[in-house]
């Protein structure tokens, strides 16, 4: 508790969670005293100095309402979130995707964060979050420090709470310059939709065609090209859903073709579908970069430049940056915490976003909110609320809190109990996988409609 009597919180970490749960307390009138180590010491992946820094991808996913990434934004907006604010104000054409303006969504949150009154930022690495909590009067901590988490704190969390260490590796795609792309063998298309007729509008997908021989030379390359070894090759621990392109080139000469270099539905102008096809998003609004799809990599960087060179229209690509790997830290949340994310031995700590075992953008924001909501509770007296697990928050919390061996996920269906389909429904094979995700995100935003004025009455209009 401050000198004035307000009960504060330390947060550590302004990432994605850790502005997401300052926000919140804050406009709910609850002072935040919020620690980042960028400026200090920033991590290989970090190229800027503000807050909620996207490291890889520019995009937040699917905004379609029966998707788990429009169920989870659904949610989030719900509790007013900070990055779906921004994240709309910043916003790049990428289809059904909501993709950012990277620059631009950092700086305008840092902006909202500093300008909060009840705020305190300190850019200052945090070692040990106790005894800054007590120098600056905080009764409850929210650790917020993401998947490279820094190492003094690391081993604070391993001394006085994880006791085991998790960890694996992960990887960033690369970047390259619009200016430096042979446009004459690339075309514009969105997958399974229609060229934009529209004078002056072009699809937001730029695409790089190869033919069989091409395809084949090229996963051959990556096959043979040299890679940065792990540190202990054990450590080598990738999500299924984010396999570097080099490691699926290994997997087999077609396991590419079936994942970021399927070309379903990325017809040619002249109607043909090309053997394989690599995408394109724009980075910035003005698109003067690309990125490479589904291409994270573990390469080197001279072997990326010489084997990517061989995309037809990258003949003299520069890359704005190169792909990379990364450590990437979690704690067991079943073993350690409490549905609201408070650690089971001391409960005055909570952890929020990545470091919980959610995996994504999204995913960690919304539990910076969902922890952030469950703290204001306490400094109420009020007890924690469990959220349902149809609900897509619920579902995440659930499912770190239930795993019995720790690997990050995203939000997805699969997290969800299924709906059961009556007789009729289950004869129509083809648009049952669709219905059954409709009808599970309107169970989920029913039950969140119900759930929702249960959190609320804590909320007494922005109070900062
Ligand atoms: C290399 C890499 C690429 C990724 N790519 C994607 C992607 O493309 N799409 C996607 O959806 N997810 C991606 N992720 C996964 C992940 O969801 C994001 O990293 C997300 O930013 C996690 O949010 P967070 O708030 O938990 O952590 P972060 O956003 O990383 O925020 C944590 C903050 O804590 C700070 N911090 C760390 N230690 C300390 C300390 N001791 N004291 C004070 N501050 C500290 C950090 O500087 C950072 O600003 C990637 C992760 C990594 C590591």
């Amino acid at each position: 508790m401050s000198s004035n009597g307000q009960i504060k919180v330390l947060v550590v970490g302004a990432g994605l969670a850790g502005t997401e749960a300052a926000l919140y307390l804050a406009r709910h009138g609850v002072g935040v005293v919020l620690c980042e180590s960028k400026k200090k010491n920033p991590n290989p992946s970090q190229k800027m100095e503000t807050m909620a820094e996207l490291v890889c991808t520019n995009s937040l996913k699917s905004k379609d309402p029966n998707s788990g990434h429009g169920l989870l934004k659904h949610e989030m907006r719900g509790l007013g979130s900070l990055v779906l604010e921004i994240g709309e104000k910043t916003a790049v054409p990428a289809g059904d995707a909501l993709a950012v303006d990277r620059e631009e969504f950092s700086r305008q949150i840092t902006q909202v964060i500093e300008a909060n009154k009840n705020i305190e930022v300190i850019y200052n690495e945090v070692s040990n979050p106790e005894e800054l909590a007590q120098e600056h009067g905080c009764a409850h901590i929210i650790i917020a420090s993401g998947p490279l988490t820094t190492s003094p704190l690391e081993e604070w969390m391993v001394k006085r709470i994880a006791k085991e260490d998790f960890y694996f590796y992960d990887a960033i795609a690369p970047v390259v310059d619009a200016d430096s792309l042979d446009y004459t063998k690339l075309y514009y298309k969105d997958r399974h939709k229609p060229v934009p007729e529209e004078e002056g509008v072009e699809a937001d997908y730029l695409n790089a065609p190869m033919n069989k021989e091409e395809y084949e030379i090229f996963i051959e390359a990556l096959v043979q090209a040299e890679k940065v070894p792990a540190q202990n090759f054990e450590d080598y621990k990738f999500f299924e859903s984010c396999l570097p392109v080099d490691i699926m080139a290994e997997r087999g000469v077609e396991t590419a073709r079936f994942s970021c270099m399927k070309p379903i539905g990325l017809e040619l102008p002249n109607g043909e579908i090309p053997h394989a096809c690599v995408q394109l998003r724009k980075e910035n609004l003005q698109g003067s970069a690309f990125n490479l799809v589904g291409f994270q990599t573990r390469l080197k960087y001279p072997e990326q430049i010489r084997v990517f060179r061989m995309i037809p229209g990258f003949e003299n690509a520069s890359f704005l940056h190169l792909g990379s790997v990364h450590r990437n830290t979690f704690i067991n949340s079943r073993k350690l915490l409490n549905f609201d994310l408070s650690s089971k031995e001391l409960p005055h700590i909570s952890f929020a976003g990545q470091i919980t075992g959610v995996e994504g953008y999204t995913e960690s924001a919304s539990i910076g909110l969902y922890v952030a909501s469950q703290v204001l509770r306490k400094i109420h007296g009020l007890e924690s609320i469990q959220w349902p697990v149809e609900t897509a928050i619920g579902a995440l919390v659930n499912y770190v809190m239930t795993v019995t061996k720790p690997s990050p996920s995203n939000i997805n269906f699969g997290l969800l109990p299924t709906v059961p389909l009556t007789k009729e429904q289950r004869r129509h094979r083809k648009g049952r996988k669709r219905l059954k995700k409709q009808l599970a995100s309107e169970r989920a935003r029913a039950i969140y409609d119900e759930l929702l004025p249960k959190i609320k009455p804590l909320y007494q209009g922005d109070q900062a």
